[in-house]
């Protein structure tokens, strides 16, 4: 079994790859949860739709969020109405989500609730949430505290950023057995400090992760992240916004980090590091190439 920890935008571009050449019951992918919230009255897990939605090739691809083909019938009458929606929801999207937030109010737990959600898209893969517990994550900036939404959709990224912090939560109750059943780990080319850490932060998923095989994809190249804030948060923890600071921030508990071919003059920097390094096309602009670096992270163990 494979194993892969997951956020919203760049895991599930290789997650397209790896369900190119991997059989879908061998992947488990566990998927941050720090982000989830409730919007418009109902309860938003975005990285795990993401990923479901990714896995049974419904992903609306443009926006890396939501549904393909999706209408807006609810979200434009809400807008006429007054009430525009902070975020705009899909009409099958919210199906998704008023079944989460039905189902989280009998009692089920996010965790339930997702497998009982794969299984009905027909998804072989397993997909596990880091928690069913919810987190609080901060933006401290420099016009004060803000969630993550608040940042990243109505300030658009613009404050200056201090520092990240989240609380702790619980594993879910499969992650870390998950982690210890597999073969080999991970890490996609996801935001770090949003997205990752949060995730190896959780009680137990360090040391399950040290004790396997786990490689990790840069999601920075160059000296920017291909997409979205992770520099800012990089930055404002005191790294490197570069595959160096990724490799300083994974060391202990990553045994090779694959960094994309215009990085190849770091490589031997990345090795003293982390112990091994990959250099790679980790530019997923088409489906071949997230097929060639799904099968250049699966070769990593018998290199
Ligand atoms: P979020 O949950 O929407 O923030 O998304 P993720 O955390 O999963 O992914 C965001 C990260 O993916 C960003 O830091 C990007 O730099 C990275 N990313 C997106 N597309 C690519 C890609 O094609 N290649 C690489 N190497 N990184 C990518």
């Amino acid at each position: 079994m494979i194993c892969v920890l997951s956020g919203g935008t760049g895991t599930p571009k290789l997650i397209q790859g790896l369900k190119e050449v991997v059989d879908l019951k061998d992947l488990s992918i566990i998927v941050n949860t720090v982000e989830n919230n409730y919007f418009s009255g109902v309860y938003v897990s975005g990285d795990i739709d993401v990923v479901l939605y990714t896995l049974k090739d419904m992903i609306d691809e443009e926006f890396w969020y939501g549904i393909k083909g999706d209408t807006y019938i609810t979200s434009e009458y809400l807008e006429k109405m007054g009430t525009p929606e902070k975020i705009r929801i899909g009409d099958r999207d919210r199906a998704t989500m008023i079944q989460k937030t039905l189902m989280l109010e009998e009692g089920y737990s996010l965790s339930e609730i997702v497998d009982i959600q794969r299984k009905y898209l027909g998804i072989e893969s397993k997909v596990i949430p880091m928690s069913d517990v919810d987190s609080d994550i901060v933006i401290e900036t420099d016009i004060g505290q803000l969630d993550f939404h608040e940042f990243l959709i109505e300030k658009q990224c613009k404050p200056t950023v201090k520092d990240v912090v989240y609380s702790d939560v619980p594993p879910a109750p499969e992650l870390i057995e998950t982690i210890e059943k597999s073969e080999m780990v991970i890490i996609g080319p996801s935001n770090p400090i949003t997205s990752i850490m949060p995730i190896v932060s959780i009680g137990g998923v360090r040391e399950a992760l040290r004790d396997k095989y786990v490689v990790a994809v840069s999601p920075i190249v160059g000296t920017e992240p291909v997409s979205g804030p992770a520099g800012k948060f990089m930055n404002a923890l005191g790294y490197d916004v570069s595959a160096i600071g990724v490799a300083e921030m994974y060391k202990d508990f990553v045994d090779k980090l694959i960094i994309d071919n215009e990085d190849k003059e770091l490589s031997s920097k990345i090795k003293d590091i982390v112990g091994d390094v990959g250099v790679t096309n980790t530019m997923m602009k088409s489906l071949d190439i997230k097929k060639d670096l799904a099968n250049f992270i699966l070769k990593s163990r018998n290199d």
